[in-house]
Parts: structure tokens; C-alpha cells; sequence
């Protein structure tokens, strides 16, 4: 039932014990796959954006070649545990077939009479499509009766759905419990990247850390401690440390609440000898709408009643010098509001300087995706993450649920 793998020696042996696709004889045989086909969509119901679809194909087309019944599910938005057109996968389905180049049957309903007769149609090589989980409550609520009925579909569970893996849901972790369960391609890759790499990096290891709130990624700053060379913090996050040194960040994002960790970290990460940047210069305004008056100013001039909304020029040309001897470069929360233009020109700088490097460069899911996908520069970097909670969970060294209910290698 099970085969050896064609990718013993890959680097991802040692980070993930787990069982993969190929490792598992599918020829002719019913396979789950669990998939991130949680897209977004505009207000007439189309896709805006295809790449959670396009990122899982490696291992649905392997399914297709290796003449398995592929079975395909997948949560999408959130319908509240009810069917709700608003969330309905069949255009998915649609965009899916393109993708293939090949039919995709799509099921009306994840479990149940209509699905199994389906199913119980299909051939080596078929692909269907199942309604999305989430129109029953069960799936969230992890229920085993929930996770029994899907399994009853098929004859092994393949998660490919990374996005997904820190969530313990019946689709992710219920249903690994009665079939042979292996990691997919994608799921194997965003190991590979965010746990082997990060765990053994080629130095030096730079982090690059932005977005909100310190809180959000104080867990990765602990982690990554005893790993990196330097840390450059941008974005809301770095003024609850400039306030920490004593310094006044005008109307800047602070939380009061984190300024003791703040200063705890920093302090711990000096004494590890890493080098850790702050911004030296800021874009403010006194409000966040796209034609407010902006200035640029020294992060320790930043008057009272203007917040600092993007990092500055000095800035940027510091963190990008400090890019330059890289080997390896993780990067997780934009530098500013990205979102709208007069405070993205720092993120999409440090974009394409993480770009241009001579370094293994990985992104963090998310937000960060979205920045370097508007700065253009995806081609360029070696590994984009799918998932922006999971992928946080492992840069803080946390096992995923999704991952660890799967087949052990060495039973
Ligand atoms: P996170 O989810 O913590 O990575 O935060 C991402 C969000 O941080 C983005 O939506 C940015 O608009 C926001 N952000 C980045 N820099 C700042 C800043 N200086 N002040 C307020 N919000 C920021």
C-alpha cells in the first residue's frame, strides 16, 4: 500500500516525518485531497486571484498522471456552517478545469448520497470537485462523525492545504485518523522552506519583521533567536521599541502593553549579538486618508498629533545595506500602510532590495505576499508562503495540527 519515495534524500527528510503523496500507491484509488481553494472573489463572483488554486496543481496533476479518483475539498470563506451561494466552490470548479485543461465534476453537497454516487462514477484519473466544508458546522467543530463521513469517501487523505494547517478541523485533522494520510507537494515545499530552512539557514540570516503589532509576531522574534545574524524591524511594530528606548513616537502605533517585552527582546537579542535595526527615518501624517499631507522625518522628531506610517528613504537605503551580505532572508509584515500609495513606497523598496539580493529569500504569506505580488517582484524570490496564520505558527517554532495528524514515515 505504501511505496518508498523518490525523494529520500531531499532536505525535507529531516523536517517532516511524515508520510507524502508519493510515497503512497494511488493508482486506481479513491484520494482526498484537502486544498486551499479558499480564493478571493469581486462582487460579481469572480475570481480575483487564482494563485492558491495554481500553487496546488503540482500535486493534483501528480494524482491525475498516477491514475488516482481525485477527490478535491476545500473550505471557502465563512458561510457559518450553512450552505450559502455567496460561498458555493463551483466557480472554482470552473476555473479549475481550465487550470487542467481537463473536466472537473463538481459535487453540490461535501458528504452524502449525491458525492458518493459521484464518486462511485469515477476512473483512474477523474477529478471532482467537492462543495465547500464549511457549509456544515461540523467541520470547524472537528466532529468525528463529520470527519468518519468524508473519510468514507475515499481510501487515502492527501493535505496539500497549508493554509489551513493550523486550524484543527474535521478536513484537516478529524479524517487523518481513519485513512493512510500524506502531505502534498505544496504542504512539503512550505516545510521545506519555513521550517528547514529557517531551522538551518546558510548565514548570514537576516529577518526582516513589519506589519501592526509587536504582539503578532513577539513569537517569531523568540524563535528566531539563537538563529539569525540581524533583525530589521519596520512597520507599526518598530515604534513600541523606539517608545521602549525611552523616545517619543508622536501618534504613532504603540501598545502600551508590549513596551516591557519590547525592550526585554531587544535587550536579549543585543546580548546574543545580533544586530538589530530600527527605522532612522519615517513618512507621517496626521491621518491615514490617501490625500493627507505627508513629511519625512527623523524617527526621534515625530511631532505630537503625526504618526509614522512608512519607513523613509535613509531608511530603506540602511536595511537595503544591511541586505547585501545575505545569504539567507526571511521576511514576515509590511513596512508601512502599503495599502495605499502615499505609505508604500518603503515596503515595495525593501521588496525588490530582498529581490535583487544574492540570498535564499522567503516570504512570509499574507500581507507580505500581497506587497511583493503590487511591487512586482515574485519571480524573483525563491519561495512566496500560501498561508499567513500557519506560516506565523511555524516561524514560531509551534507544530501544526494539520501536520502532525498525518502518517509518522516510520510507523
Ligand atoms: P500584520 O497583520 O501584523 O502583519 O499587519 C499588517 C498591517 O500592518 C498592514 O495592513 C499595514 O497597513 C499595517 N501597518 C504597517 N505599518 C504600519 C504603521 N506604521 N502604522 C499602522 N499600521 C501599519
Amino acid at each position: 500500500m505504501i511505496r518508498k519515495s523518490s525523494s529520500d534524500t531531499s532536505a525535507i527528510k529531516d523536517v517532516l516525518n511524515k508520510l507524502s503523496i508519493d510515497e503512497l500507491n494511488i493508482k486506481g484509488k479513491r484520494v482526498f485531497i484537502r486544498v486551499d481553494f479558499n480564493v478571493p472573489f469581486d462582487d460579481n463572483l469572480r475570481i480575483t486571484d487564482d494563485s492558491r488554486i495554481r500553487s496546488t496543481l503540482p500535486t493534483i496533476n501528480y494524482a491525475i498522471d498516477e491514475g488516482a479518483k481525485v477527490i478535491l475539498a476545500s473550505h471557502l470563506g465563512r458561510p457559518k456552517g450553512k450552505p450559502d451561494p455567496r460561498f458555493s466552490l463551483a466557480p472554482v470548479a470552473k476555473r479549475l478545469q481550465r487550470l487542467l485543461d481537463k473536466d472537473v465534476l463538481f459535487a453540490p453537497d461535501c458528504i452524502g448520497p449525491q458525492a458518493e454516487n459521484l464518486i462511485s462514477k469515477m476512473k483512474g484519473g477523474d477529478v471532482v470537485l467537492l462543495e465547500n466544508l464549511r457549509y456544515h458546522a461540523e467541520e470547524e467543530k472537528n466532529d468525528e462523525g463529520f470527519a468518519k463521513s468524508l473519510s468514507a469517501l475515499a481510501d487515502f487523505f492527501v493535505n496539500d492545504a497549508f493554509g489551513a494547517a493550523h486550524r484543527a478541523h474535521a478536513s484537516t485533522v478529524g479524517i487523518a485518523k481513519f485513512l493512510p494520510s500524506a502531505a502534498g507537494f505544496l504542504m512539503k515545499k512550505e516545510i521545506e522552506y519555513l521550517k528547514g530552512v529557517v531551522e538551518n539557514p546558510i548565514r548570514p540570516f537576516v529577518a526582516i519583521l513589519g506589519g501592526a503589532k509587536v504582539s503578532g509576531k513577539i513569537g517569531v522574534l523568540e524563535h528566531l533567536e539563537n538563529k539569525v545574524d540581524k533583525v530589521l524591524i519596520g512597520g507599526g511594530m518598530a515604534f513600541t521599541f523606539i517608545k521602549a528606548m525611552g523616545y517619543e513616537v508622536g501618534d504613532s502605533l504603540v501598545e502600551a502593553d508590549m513596551v516591557e517585552t519590547a525592550q526585554r527582546i531587544r535587550k536579549k537579542l543585543k546580548n546574543a549579538g545580533i544586530k538589530f535595526y530600527l527605522p532612522v527615518d519615517c513618512v507621517i501624517a496626521q491621518t491615514l486618508e490617501p490625500g493627507a499631507e505627508t513629511k519625512i522625518v527623523p524617527t526621534l522628531e515625530i511631532p505630537k498629533g503625526w504618526k509614522a506610517l512608512d519607513i523613509g528613504p535613509a531608511t530603506v537605503k540602511l536595511f537595503s545595506e544591511a541586505l547585501e551580505n545575505a545569504k539567507t532572508i526571511l521576511w514576515n509584515g509590511p513596512m508601512g500602510v502599503f495599502e495605499i500609495d502615499a505609505f508604500s513606497r518603503g515596503t515595495f523598496s525593501i521588496a525588490h532590495s530582498v529581490a535583487d539580493a544574492y540570498a535564499l529569500t522567503i516570504v512570509g504569506g499574507g500581507d507580505t505576499d500581497l506587497a511583493v505580488h503590487r511591487a512586482g517582484v515574485t519571480n524573483a524570490l525563491s519561495f512566496i508562503s500560501t498561508g499567513g496564520g500557519a506560516s506565523l505558527q511555524l516561524l514560531e517554532g509551534k507544530e501544526l495540527p494539520g501536520i502532525a495528524a498525518l502518517t509518522d514515515k516510520n510507523p
